[in-house]
C-alpha cells in the first residue's frame, strides 16, 4: 500500500515537472526588486543569478511579476527616491543576466521573450505610495516598465485604505477617495493593471464600481478557507473573475492559514485554497502569486535566513510540488496548465499594449 502511494506521488511530479517544463509558468508577485536593493545597498552583486536562476529555470518560471514595495520607515524621507532605486538596481542585476531574463513592458516584448526561452520579467508597484499625491507619476513610473500597481499596501494613503497586514486579524474600514478613483481612470488610460490584493473591503466595493479594464489579485486567497483580512470573500472573487481578472495563490502562512515546516499540511491547505478559488471564479481565473518572502526579510535583517520564516514553498522549484498535488487530487491537466501560469499569461497579454 505504501509502495503504491509513494509511485503515485512520483508519477504526479513527474508530470507536473513536466509541464512545468512545457508550458508557462508564472508568479504574479514576487518582491524581487526591495530584495535586490537591499543586497546591492549591503555590496552583494549577482543577485538574481546566483541566489535565484537556477530555481527560476528548475520551476520553467516564464513570467516573474517584481513588486517596487517601499517599507513605510522610508515612505516619508525618500519614498520615491527608494522605488526609482529598486527598479535601477533591479535593471542593473539583471543586466548581467541578459541572455536569461528581461524586464518587458508589451505583449510583443513578453512574446518575443518568451519564443527566445528568456524569463520575462514585469513591474509591478506594491501601492501607490511613492507617488504621493502627483498622479503625473504614473506615467513617469510607466516609462520605466511598470505595467500593474496597487493602490494601497497594508496601510492607509492618498487613494485609499489597505487591510490589515498577514499577521493582524482586524477589519479595516474606509473606501477609495476620489483621487484613488482618478488613479484608477489614469491607470487604465495608461495601460497599467489595476492590483487589489492589499485593499480592504469598501475599497475593493469601489473598484468594482469605477473600474472599466480587468483587474487581478496577484497575491490573496479565499477567506471561506482561512479568515484573514487579506484574503478574498466569494463574492469578491466571482466579481473579479466576471471582470476578467485572475487571482495569484498566495504561500505566505499567515494567508494560508498553514504551518511552515509542516509540508504536506501547507500543500493540503495551498491546494484547498486553489479549489476554492476555482469553484467560485472558475479555472481560467486563478494562478499562482507566491508572495515569498523570507529572501527579503533575511536581507532586510542582514542574516543569512529569515529571522521568521513565513513562506511555505521554499524556492519557486517548490511550486512543482504543489501543482503535484493539484493533479493527485484529481484537478484535470488542462485546468492546472492554466493555474501554472497559462491563466496569467493570457491577462497580461490582453491588458499590455
Ligand atoms: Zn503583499
Amino acid at each position: 500500500m505504501r509502495d503504491s502511494l509513494l509511485s503515485e506521488r512520483m508519477e504526479h511530479l513527474e508530470q507536473a515537472r513536466e509541464l512545468h517544463q512545457k508550458h508557462p509558468v508564472a508568479d504574479a508577485h514576487f518582491d524581487l526588486a526591495a530584495e535586490v536593493y537591499a543586497r546591492r545597498m549591503a555590496g552583494e552583486r549577482n543577485i538574481v543569478k546566483d541566489r535565484y536562476l537556477r530555481h527560476f529555470r528548475k520551476a520553467g518560471c516564464s513570467i516573474i511579476v517584481s513588486s517596487v514595495f517601499v517599507y513605510t520607515k522610508d515612505l516619508k524621507e525618500r519614498g520615491l527616491q527608494t522605488a526609482l532605486a529598486q527598479i535601477g538596481a533591479l535593471r542593473e542585476d539583471l543586466d548581467t543576466v541578459s541572455d536569461e531574463i528581461c524586464v518587458i513592458g508589451s505583449g510583443k516584448e513578453l512574446d518575443t521573450a518568451l519564443e527566445k526561452g528568456k524569463i520575462a520579467v514585469l513591474l509591478s508597484m506594491e501601492g501607490l505610495d511613492p507617488i504621493g499625491t502627483d498622479l503625473h507619476l504614473l506615467r513617469v513610473f510607466y516609462d520605466l516598465g511598470v505595467r500593474g500597481a496597487g493602490l494601497t499596501w497594508s496601510r492607509p494613503n492618498a487613494f485609499g485604505t489597505g487591510c490589515c497586514r498577514a499577521d493582524e486579524m482586524e477589519e479595516i474600514p474606509g473606501g477609495l477617495t476620489d483621487l484613488g478613483k482618478e488613479a484608477i481612470r489614469r491607470m487604465e488610460a495608461l495601460g497599467m493593471y489595476l492590483d487589489v490584493s492589499h485593499l480592504n473591503n469598501e475599497g475593493f466595493a469601489d473598484v468594482l464600481k469605477c473600474a472599466k479594464a480587468p483587474f487581478i489579485a496577484s497575491h490573496s486567497n479565499a477567506w471561506e478557507i482561512c479568515r484573514n483580512y487579506r484574503n478574498l470573500r466569494d463574492d469578491q472573487i466571482q466579481a473579479l473573475a466576471e471582470r476578467g481578472g485572475v487571482i495569484g495563490l498566495n504561500a505566505n502562512c499567515c494567508i494560508a492559514g498553514a504551518v511552515p515546516g509542516d509540508k504536506s499540511g501547507a500543500l493540503l491547505r495551498l491546494c484547498e485554497h486553489v479549489e476554492h478559488l476555482v469553484s467560485m471564479a472558475g479555472v481560467c481565473h486563478v494562478g499562482y502569486g507566491f508572495d515569498l518572502c523570507d529572501g527579503l526579510d533575511a536581507a532586510m535583517a542582514g542574516t543569512k535566513v529569515s529571522p521568521d520564516p513565513g513562506d511555505l514553498l521554499k524556492n519557486h522549484e517548490e511550486a512543482m510540488e504543489l501543482t503535484a498535488a493539484l493533479l493527485s487530487r484529481g484537478m484535470e491537466e488542462e485546468a492546472v496548465m492554466g493555474i501554472i501560469g497559462g491563466n496569467f499569461l493570457e491577462f497580461f497579454r490582453r491588458v499590455l499594449r
